[in-house]
C-alpha cells in the first residue's frame, strides 16, 4: 500500500475553494480559456471546471521533455492546442510544479501567441525543487520533495485513477 499524503476529502475541499477563488476573479470575463497539460492534470481539471459558473472554453497541451532532472530540459510540444489563444484570458491548469521548466516554456508560448492574460492554477507545488521561477496564482497544496502518484499523477502510466494523492513506495 502506498502512504496517503492528501486524502480524497481534503482534495475535494481544496478544489472547491480554488473554484470559488477562480469564479470570483473571472466573474466579468467573457473569453476565459482553460488549458490543461495532459495527462496528469485531467482528473483535477474536470473536478475543478465542473464547479465553475463562469463561461469558459477548454483545450489541452501535451508536453515531453528531453532534459534530465537537473538540467534545463528542452520542452517539446507533443500535442498543440486546437484553439487560438490570441485575445483570450488563459487559465493554465497543471497537476504539479516541480523544477518549473515545463511551465515556463508553456507560459512564454501562450504570451508569445498573444493571450490577453495568463494565470496558472496548480494542484501541487514542490517549492524545494524549483529551478525556474513561475508564479502560481492558484495553488492547491505545497508538498515536500517526494514522488507522488494518484489523482492524475502516474508512475510509468499507473496509479492515475487513485482518488487520493500518495507517496510512491520505493
Ligand atoms: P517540471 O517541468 O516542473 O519539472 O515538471 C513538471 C512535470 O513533472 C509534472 O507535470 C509531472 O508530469 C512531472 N512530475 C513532477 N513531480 C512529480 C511527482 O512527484 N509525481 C509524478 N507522477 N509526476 C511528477
Amino acid at each position: 500500500m502506498h502512504q496517503t499524503l492528501i486524502a480524497r476529502e481534503d482534495l475535494e475541499r481544496r478544489v472547491t475553494e480554488l473554484a470559488a477563488d477562480i469564479d470570483r476573479d473571472y466573474q466579468d470575463c467573457e473569453n476565459l480559456l482553460c488549458i490543461g497539460v495532459l495527462k496528469g492534470s485531467v482528473f483535477f481539471m474536470v473536478d475543478l471546471l465542473k464547479q465553475l459558473q463562469v463561461p469558459l472554453a477548454v483545450d489541452f497541451f501535451q508536453t515531453a521533455s528531453y532534459g534530465s532532472d537537473t538540467e534545463p530540459g528542452e520542452v517539446r510540444i507533443r500535442k498543440d492546442l486546437d484553439l487560438a489563444v490570441r485575445g483570450k484570458h488563459v487559465l493554465l491548469i497543471e497537476d504539479i510544479v516541480d523544477t518549473g521548466f515545463t511551465l515556463r516554456t508553456i507560459l512564454d508560448l501562450l504570451k508569445f501567441r498573444g493571450a490577453a492574460s495568463v494565470k496558472l492554477c496548480a494542484l501541487l507545488d514542490k517549492p524545494s525543487r524549483r529551478q525556474i521561477d513561475v508564479p502560481i496564482d492558484y495553488r492547491g497544496f505545497a508538498i515536500e520533495d517526494k514522488f507522488v502518484i494518484g489523482y492524475g499523477l502516474d508512475y510509468d502510466e499507473r496509479y492515475r485513477n487513485l482518488p487520493y494523492i500518495a507517496v510512491l513506495e520505493e
